[in-house]
């Protein structure tokens, strides 16, 4: 396995307080100049992309937050070698930048939405914007952020009914669009106890009680760790994401770059190679570039019960 993809937190901040995301009273937030500068972003992008990243992902915290951020998409899409950009954002400000990011040189996005139902979104998130990001959703499909993807955490007693289930199918098979049904990964930093985790075997088994059976296909563009399939006349997919109840750390080609410069291997990595002390130390591209191959060589070797750790906070690493 080839690892090419780098997902790059570029805030651990976020406007929404997903209940199972976001650890109470906040987010264990760092400090602002302890996050990378663009300057900073830019230059380890560009010494991955010179290893072999490809692939680019922005997430966060909140990425669209991040002040300037349609010009840190531009000056990333400029990077030789990043053949992929893409974000995942809980989609709040799509509706007013989906254009200027597309424009910028973002190809696609994913965006977060576990409830097409007004009161369990507001009761999901803490905040009753469930209209806007549906807004935001028509936008990246007219901007081009193609293909859009939907993630959706379903959670025990929040959103598990079967109606709120296929609410959130039945937008695939209206819309040229992915709905992935991700499975809770509790941590000890989530705020919902790990007995509210629903496999997506009990999720799918909803779904094709509406639908009848899923047949399988193919994403032409980033399949990474998830399952497609489709319902009988869908204009869309859905996509299954089993990171609790199966394991994909052989065909997992992402590292992780958090907002404070940690490069990680894995969410449930123990460990995590500080990058931002070593380029304050003034370490040469050449230096830097070496230490990265070793990042990249370690995580070819790596699986999730090397270093099993559930400490983290989802919105800190970026998920
Ligand atoms: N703010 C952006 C968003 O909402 O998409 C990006 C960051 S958010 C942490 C990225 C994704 O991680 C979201 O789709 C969210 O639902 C998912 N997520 C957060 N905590 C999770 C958990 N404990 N288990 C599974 N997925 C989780």
């Amino acid at each position: 396995m080839s690892i090419d993809c780098l997902r790059v937190s570029v805030t651990d901040r976020c406007n929404l307080r997903c209940v199972y995301c976001h650890p109470q009273p906040d987010c264990g937030i760092i400090e602002r100049e302890e996050i990378l500068d663009f300057e900073e972003i830019l230059r380890i992008v560009r010494l991955f992309a010179e290893c072999g990243i490809k692939k680019v992902r922005l997430t966060g915290g909140e990425p669209l937050l991040r002040r300037d951020i349609v010009r840190l998409v531009r000056e990333l899409a400029a990077i030789a070698g990043i053949e992929e950009l893409s974000a995942t954002t809980n989609g709040v400000f799509l509706d007013s930048l989906a254009a200027e990011l597309k424009t910028a040189g973002l190809h696609r996005v994913n965006i977060s939405v576990d409830s097409i139902e007004r009161e369990t979104y507001e009761r999901i998130t803490g905040f009753d914007l469930l209209p806007g990001v549906i807004e935001g959703i028509y936008r990246a499909i007219d901007a081009g952020l193609t293909p859009v993807k939907i993630n959706s955490v379903i959670i025990k007693g929040l959103n598990d009914s079967e109606e709120q289930i296929t609410a959130l199918a039945d937008m695939s098979v209206d819309l040229p669009i992915s709905v992935r049904f991700i499975e809770y990964c509790p941590t000890n930093k989530s705020t919902r106890p790990a007995t509210d985790y629903v496999p997506n075997e009990a999720v799918r088994a909803v779904i094709e009680r509406k639908y009848g059976a899923l047949s399988r296909t193919v994403m032409s563009c980033g399949n990474g760790p998830a399952s497609y399939f489709k319902a009988p006349g869908s204009a869309g997919t859905i996509g299954f994401i089993s990171g609790r109840s199966s394991t994909f750390c052989s065909s997992c080609s992402r590292l992780r770059l958090t907002s404070g410069g940690k490069v990680m291997p894995c969410l449930y990595s123990a460990r995590a190679h500080d990058l931002k002390t070593l380029i304050s130390s003034g370490q040469s591209d050449r230096q830097i570039r070496s230490f990265l191959s070793k990042i990249i060589t370690e995580k070819v070797n790596y699986t999730k019960s090397n270093s099993l750790k559930e400490e983290f906070s989802m919105c800190k690493i970026g998920g």
